[in-house]
């Protein structure tokens, strides 16, 4: 049951917001007590005023990451001990589903719907799912001579660490923390300034739940810290997801201190290919506004190129017109919202300005103003356009909006050559009734998730997820997730 408006607007008048650093198994304030301001971009009012970390913040969070590390705290615990920490830890995150939710509405925009029964029970499944494939995980005995017994092992990385962004704050946070926890490892997590304090209250619930002193450590603040991490000569793993611009520059960090290991989680323009068989564009309609409106746009698979044959366009195009009513954004606070607040007042400025640029070099089917201004918070109509080829650059370039560009081809093979003519590769969809042909299509996308006749389905841990080309390197969820958090030891004993 979401309850109504006046029931989470009531709640969250009497939040208690923790607002400091989590350090070795402590909350603390910054060494003289710098904060940041974090204001709510529903209508713009001021959460909390959150410790804002800096070099004497991040050396303490290292330290007693490596540590706790060093002493075997966590990494020398069994993995079946290991997996019954996280399980209460993710049991006490679905105890205080409700709070979380709202923290993270609040910070960051999203609908409570969405966040009620989509971005936390999804951190809570997380959590479970490293969890339980924790112990299940065995080493290699290699085939050797009589007189040697060979072994390949995983063992953790050490310290790792994660720095996310706003758009899922905690889910992109636990895709990081589930996998190289569960592996042992001890972790500092950067979220964030925009969006930091789901991050901070679920420290709390680790301790509570057992997950030792100095293996799970939460810095607020900026940039600053991030870059510092990433030159950081003691962290040995850096798992990233963000712009490219910011991976570029860890990149940098990585090679230019200890070569630490750094996996990438980048930007996207993923393409949603509708053929002219198409089995049923209603569907596909409904689809393709899903996945470009839902989050407000701002998820890096979103499906922001619509490729579809010419000679079904305009119907398909009809369609999704008549889908914009869904999605009149609305307040978040508000069960039966499905589009909330974008992140900030500079993103809002950058997606009108791309509108803008589209109104230019595209038609305006539908949307493109900014909404709910007199709220003080930074709402956009979902917004479509019809472009005549792939030139535009809302056709090319990541908005991370609530904007749909629908690009026309005349035969399948071009709608491949489009798909592909990116920077990006990280998800695609195909839309055939004919099988081969659609699975034919998927093999030659340069993308890491492929979706046919559907977009965003079946969002399930056993995929990896990830991108090619410049969405990035390593993957997350699933099995392979844990690679990225682990060394191989190759054990060779001589028996006689
Ligand atoms: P961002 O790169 O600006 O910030 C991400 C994080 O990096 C923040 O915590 C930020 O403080 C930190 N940071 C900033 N400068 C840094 C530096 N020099 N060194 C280290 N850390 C630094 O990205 P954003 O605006 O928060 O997120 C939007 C981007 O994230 C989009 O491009 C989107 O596509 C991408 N994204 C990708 C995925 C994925 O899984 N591929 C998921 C979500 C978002």
């Amino acid at each position: 049951m979401n309850q109504t408006r006046d029931h989470w607007a009531a709640r969250a008048a009497a939040l208690d917001i923790e607002t400091r650093a989590f350090i070795g198994g402590a909350y603390r304030a910054a060494e003289g007590g710098a904060t940041f301001p974090c204001h709510s971009p529903i209508d713009s009012r001021l959460l909390a005023q959150v410790t804002r970390c800096a070099g004497a913040e991040v050396q303490a969070a290292v330290v007693a990451a490596r540590r706790s590390f060093d002493q075997g705290d966590w990494a020398g615990c069994s993995p079946r001990e290991r997996k019954a920490v996280l399980l209460r830890w993710a049991a006490l995150i679905e105890a205080h589903n409700d709070e979380l939710a709202l923290l993270e509405s609040l910070d960051c925009g999203k609908p409570i719907g969405d966040t009620l029964g989509g971005d936390i029970p999804a951190v809570a499944q997380c959590l479970q799912w490293f969890a339980e494939a924790i112990d299940k995980q065995a080493d290699e005995l290699i085939p050797s001579e009589r007189d040697f017994l060979g072994m390949v092992g995983r063992e953790p990385i050490g310290v790792v660490a994660a720095i996310v962004p706003w758009n899922y704050p905690l889910l992109m946070a636990a895709w990081k923390f589930a996998p190289a926890l569960a592996m042992g490892n001890s972790l500092v997590l950067k979220p964030s300034e925009k969006s930091p304090l789901t991050a901070l209250r679920v420290a709390e619930l680790a301790r509570q739940a057992g997950v030792p002193d100095g293996v799970f450590n939460v810095l607020p603040g900026f940039g600053d810290i991030g870059q510092l991490l990433a030159e950081h000569p003691d962290v040995d793993c850096l798992a990233f997801t963000g712009s490219g611009a910011t991976g570029r520059r860890i990149l940098h960090a990585a090679a230019d201190s200890n070569l630490k290991r750094v996996w990438l989680e980048l930007g996207g323009k993923s393409p949603n290919i509708v053929l002219a068989d198409c089995p049923d564009l209603p569907r596909a309609a409904s689809a393709a506004a899903a996945a470009i409106y839902s989050n407000m746009g701002e998820v890096c698979s979103a499906g922001s190129r619509l490729l579809v044959q010419r000679s079904i366009q305009a119907e398909l195009c009809e369609l999704i017109q008549a889908e914009l009513a869904g999605y009149q954004p609305g307040d978040p606070m508000d069960p039966a919202t499905r589009m909330g607040a974008l992140i900030d007042e500079g993103h809002l400025g950058r997606v009108l300005d791309a509108i803008a640029g589209g109104r230019l070099e595209a038609e305006l089917l539908g949307g493109g103003l900014r909404a709910r201004e007199t709220s003080g918070g930074y709402y956009v109509e979902p917004t479509l356009f019809a472009c005549a080829d792939q030139r535009p650059a809302i056709a090319r370039e990541e908005i991370f909006g609530p904007v749909l560009s629908v690009i026309p081809f005349d035969n399948p093979m071009d709608a491949v050559a489009l798909a592909n003519d990116s920077p990006y590769g990280l998800a695609a969809a195909v839309w055939s009734a004919d099988f081969a042909k659609a699975l034919e299509l998927s093999r030659q996308l340069r993308a890491g998730t492929v979706w046919v006749n559907c977009y965003d389905e079946l969002a399930d841990l056993n995929f990896p997820f990830g991108g090619y080309k410049q969405s990035g390197n390593g993957r997350d969820n699933s099995l392979h997730a844990l690679e990225k958090y682990s060394e191989l030891k190759s054990t060779i004993v001589r028996l006689r």
